[in-house]
């Protein structure tokens, strides 16, 4: 594993050069809490820098071609570093270096899917002259780039969802002014010097790191960002729909995953992968397994799988090799995950294992007897927690699953056609996933959430269509 980044201010990137401020802000080792970069705090003057220079970079030429070169040598640069970018997110993040390894891999993925699709933008050709008054005419629709995107990011995965984003803008020949998580900046700068050295041109990619609401006010008042692409909490998202205006807004915010254990189910295969996507990451993924409802007729044998796989799982230094579950973001979160299980304790809840806290480790915590109206499982815990109830009927189960706010993916382990056709027709979410848990993801699938999980789909394909524009040409011949 090669070492860390020595403390050192890195700086703003506008306009094809780095720009040192002094007002830094200190990015912390999430295990040791030690400060490991100090990045640069842009004042309002550098954002509106930023949106100039993405601006007058569209006015210059970016072939697809050129777009799906750059984009192909960012992902083999990526990959050329895994090893230094794996290391700063088990840094930055406290994300386990075996699942730091599985982002920065993905991220290259995602750009290199998203030079593909730089050559597959496309219009298609519109029968207008079959309209009576139309017969000497003929259309086609064209995609066009927005103009400058706004891409504002999230701590969690701090690296593959930035190139979800820039992926796709940069593909789409769109500018990006990005603004990443505070707390997890760095290896987002990192890929900003990968870009740079990928041979991007001068503009089409600028970067401003700081406090969010500050940065996202100045970028919301400039009238030159054309998008905002927003990963984040509903909160925010809500916020940044609002000050938008008419622009265009594509929103991945959060939820309460649930996933449901049917009888047929195979229990040693669905309770260790529910056991491994409620806990990775420390359960800080937007499709985190919170919520299980297992038949009742297996829900004993499941509970017992389940247990023993969450207990050999090794909670510590996110850079030991062993270590599965490493901290949460910050200390204040883990206060309130322990906040969160005590009150559902005192509501009803059992503990199966883990429920305690130490500094900003919380356990891999299950929890049973459980209701709907526990916050548990009303709000998203964003924490290694996870609530396990059982059903007897389908129509209840899927019920259950539907009263949330939220509706991102969903996970059904059956074989049961029927009921997989039912749940697939019923559950109200933007991915419904068979025989895995909510929380599988591959990154040129359609991904994206309904009702408070947000709007817009990412996935290059996908993000492709919500960063251009259809323009259609008529030709009067
Ligand atoms: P957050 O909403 O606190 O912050 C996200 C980003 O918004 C950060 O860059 C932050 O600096 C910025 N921000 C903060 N205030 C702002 C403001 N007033 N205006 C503009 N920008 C502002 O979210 P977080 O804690 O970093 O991430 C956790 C949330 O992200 C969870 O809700 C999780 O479910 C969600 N998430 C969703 C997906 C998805 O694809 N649906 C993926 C990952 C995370």
């Amino acid at each position: 594993m090669t070492t860390t980044v020595s403390i050192e201010n890195l700086g703003l990137f506008i306009d094809g050069q780095w720009r040192v401020k002094r007002t830094t802000s200190d990015v912390l080792n999430k295990y040791t809490q030690q400060v490991i970069a100090k990045i640069s705090v842009a004042e309002e003057q550098d954002v509106r820098d930023a949106v100039t220079a993405a601006k007058q970079a569209i006015t210059k030429s970016f072939h697809p071609y050129e777009r799906y070169a750059v984009l192909k040598n960012a992902a083999e640069g990526l990959r050329e570093r895994l090893e230094e970018l794996a290391t700063i997110l088990a840094e930055e993040v406290g994300k386990p270096i075996s699942e730091s390894r599985g982002e920065v891999e993905r991220a290259a993925l995602t750009l290199e899917i998203s030079a593909e699709e730089a050559k597959r933008i496309h219009g298609e050709g519109v029968p207008v002259e079959s309209a009576p008054g139309s017969e000497n005419r003929q259309a086609f629709t064209r995609r066009v780039p927005v103009g400058v995107v706004a891409a504002i990011t999230p701590f969690n995965v701090p690296l593959n969802l930035v190139c979800h984003k820039v992926g796709p803008a940069l593909a789409a020949g769109n500018s990006v002014v990005l603004k990443p998580a505070e707390v997890t900046p760095v290896s987002a700068i990192m890929l900003t010097e990968i870009f740079e050295k990928a041979g991007l041109p001068v503009g089409r990619l600028n970067v401003v790191t700081g406090a969010g609401p500050k940065i996202g006010n100045w970028l919301l008042g400039n009238d030159d960002v054309d998008m905002f692409t927003f990963t984040g909490s509903p909160k925010i998202g809500r916020l940044i729909k609002e000050k938008a205006g008419l622009r265009k807004v594509a929103l991945e915010l959060g939820n309460n995953s649930a996933t449901i254990v049917h009888k047929d189910a195979d229990i040693e295969q669905s309770a260790t992968l529910v056991a491994q996507k409620s806990f990775n990451n420390a359960g800080q993924v937007c499709i985190s397994v919170q919520r299980v409802y297992v038949h009742e007729d297996i829900y004993e044998s499941f509970l017992i799988k389940m247990k023993d796989v969450t207990n050999s799982f090794v909670v510590g230094d996110p850079k030991n090799e062993a270590t599965s579950i490493g901290p949460m973001i910050a200390e204040k979160e883990a206060v309130r995950v322990e906040n969160w299980v005590n009150e559902a304790i005192k509501e009803g809840a059992n503990v199966e294992t883990g429920g305690k806290r130490d500094g900003v480790f919380y356990e891999p915590t299950i929890l049973s007897n459980v209701n709907n109206d526990m916050k548990v499982c009303r709000e998203e815990v964003f924490g290694p927690v996870v609530a396990v109830s059982t059903y007897n009927d389908v129509d209840d189960v899927i019920a259950r699953v539907n009263d949330s706010e939220y509706g991102l993916q969903a996970g059904l382990f059956t074989n049961d056609l029927a009921f997989a056709m039912k749940a697939a027709n019923q559950i109200e979410v933007g991915g419904l996933i068979i025989n895995d848990t909510s929380g599988y993801r591959v990154d040129h699938m359609p991904y994206g959430g309904v009702k408070k999980s947000g709007s817009g789909k990412e996935g290059p394909k996908y993000a492709i269509e919500e960063m251009t524009e259809e323009r259609i040409v008529v030709f009067n011949l």
